[in-house]
């Protein structure tokens, strides 16, 4: 079967690893109950930043953000990697700007990701991965998005949410945990 998998707080802790970076960088400590209330995929808000600030802040500390110890979420890379040795077909949809494209590849084999050059997609804009995962006739597609999973409901891909605070009102199978993903296919709840 054809999986698909976005990459940004659906296998990796992005928004939190950023958010220590934040506190870090402004020399401000916000507590974690914070971040796991934030209603929003945006972080900037629990340091009284605006939209505009934040996307500089954003900016500023990308490479950082992206490239250096994020921690991918525990049991992903062990789910992954017996998905494909099960003879599954993985394949990785990211929102990541195509310039971020080759060194997110490279950093995902870093981290023990099983990535098949051809099989990794980037630089499109949330409303455009629809087109990309029925191209590729995904059986499983998973996000952690709300702008993202809305456009895929009703299609032949079945979708799954990967649990976040500002996902709770999709009503969709979700992922809390990596290590639940074979028990969830397992017994056909999703
Ligand atoms: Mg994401």
């Amino acid at each position: 079967m054809k999986f698909g998998f976005d990459i940004d707080d659906t296998l990796i802790g992005l928004r939190e690893y950023a958010f220590n970076l934040y506190q870090k960088n402004l020399g401000q400590t916000v507590p974690i109950d914070v971040f796991h209330a934030l209603d929003r995929v945006e972080i900037h808000g629990a340091f009284g930043m605006t939209d505009q600030e934040g996307s500089k802040m954003w900016s500023d500390l990308v490479e950082e953000i992206y490239y250096t110890d994020c921690p991918p979420y525990p049991g992903a890379i062990e789910a992954l990697q017996q998905l494909e040795a099960e003879g599954h077909e993985l394949y990785y949809i990211t929102a990541r700007s195509s310039e971020h494209g080759e060194n997110t590849k490279e950093w995902m084999k870093r981290q023990g990701f099983p990535v098949q050059d051809d099989r990794f997609f980037c630089g499109m804009k949330d409303a455009e991965k629809v087109k990309i995962i029925k191209k590729l006739q995904l059986d499983y597609y998973f996000d952690d998005k709300p702008a993202v999973l809305d456009t895929l409901a009703g299609g032949s891909v079945k979708v799954l949410v990967k649990d976040q605070s500002y996902n709770r009102h999709l009503d969709m199978p979700r992922v809390r945990e990596w290590a639940d993903l074979k028990n969830l296919i397992r017994n056909k709840k999703i």
